[in-house]
């Protein structure tokens, strides 16, 4: 039986991305990348307030200090929701064919987030780490299109998705110095399963990936490497997923219409839009950025 599937917003985003809880608020963060948006979705109320941040936005965490910080087109920002005003951070690439992508915070409120190429031109990127004190320090390099990341449960372990290599990556990692080693891959979808994009991860330390042209969700486990559930999407590029709610065991998902040929929009009429689904496990929080 086909689990069901929740149409939230008809959003028809260009490029929804970079799902994320906000628990103190009960309310959904998102981005449409390409239209330079950062979204705030109450499930309570059904409405979705748009801002619009002057740039391509490939994330948000939320701010511990107030506010949220976003991996912008130039860089790292701070945005301050009351009088939308964006403040530059660090912009440690300074190219124009480059832009931001995803990003989350580690368990010690460092933000982590990467870059990828506008033209598609191969490990042109890199995944980046903004500290508390806002220092930036480049981590890994030969990036092609820095996505999801997350953190396992006991704190040692990052996983990371650089999507044109079909894999999900491990990485030992040292909580208190915020260094990372040892790269390893620990899952890798098959040609037909479409990219792996965003990512989230629940309290068993599975992991949920948004496979773009994939569409669908897909948990997996990355002890095993093997493909545990699949949840399909009304749409083909799904980007990211977050889980939600006041237990967080809703799974909020969002999707892309960016590059679909018309066939493709007819057969997918709520492609863009933002979907909720029910996982069968509850989440965890991603945790806000220190500084
Ligand atoms: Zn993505």
């Amino acid at each position: 039986m086909a689990d069901k599937v929740e149409l939230l917003l008809d959003a028809k985003s260009v490029l929804g991305e970079g799902a994320l809880w906000h628990a103190k608020t009960q309310t959904l963060y998102w981005v449409d990348i390409l239209e330079s948006l950062l979204h705030i979705y109450d499930p309570a109320t059904g409405r979705d307030r748009a801002i619009n941040v002057g740039e391509h936005v490939g994330t948000v965490v939320v701010r511990k200090s107030g506010g949220v910080m976003l991996a912008l087109k130039r860089g790292f920002a701070s945005l301050d929701l009351k009088t939308e005003k964006v403040t530059l951070i660090a912009d440690p690439e300074k190219r124009a064919d480059n832009r931001f992508n995803d990003g989350k915070c580690d368990p010690a409120g460092r933000f982590w987030a990467g870059t990828l190429s506008y033209k598609d031109t191969p490990e042109s990127g890199a995944l980046y780490r903004l500290d508390k004190d806002l220092t930036v320090h480049r981590m890994v390099e030969k990036i092609s299109c820095s996505n999801g990341i997350v953190w396992s449960s006991d704190n040692k372990t990052m996983y990371y998705i650089d999507s044109f290599t079909m894999r999900v990556d491990a990485f030992d990692f040292d909580v208190e110095t915020g260094n990372v080693s040892n790269r390893r891959t620990v899952i890798t979808a098959e040609k037909g399963m479409g990219f792996p994009d965003g990512m989230a991860i629940d309290a068993e330390d599975k992991l949920w990936v948004a496979h773009w042209d994939g569409s669908s969700v897909r948990r997996w486990d990355p002890k095993t490497g093997k493909l545990l559930r699949t949840i399909d999407i009304p749409a083909t590029r799904v980007t990211s997923c977050a889980f939600g709610g006041p237990k967080l065991d809703k799974l909020y998902v969002t999707s892309a219409t960016t590059g679909l040929d018309e066939a493709t929009r007819k057969r997918f009429p709520t492609a863009g839009g933002l979907f909720l689904v029910d996982p069968g496990v509850t989440g965890v929080l991603s945790p806000e950025f220190a500084g």
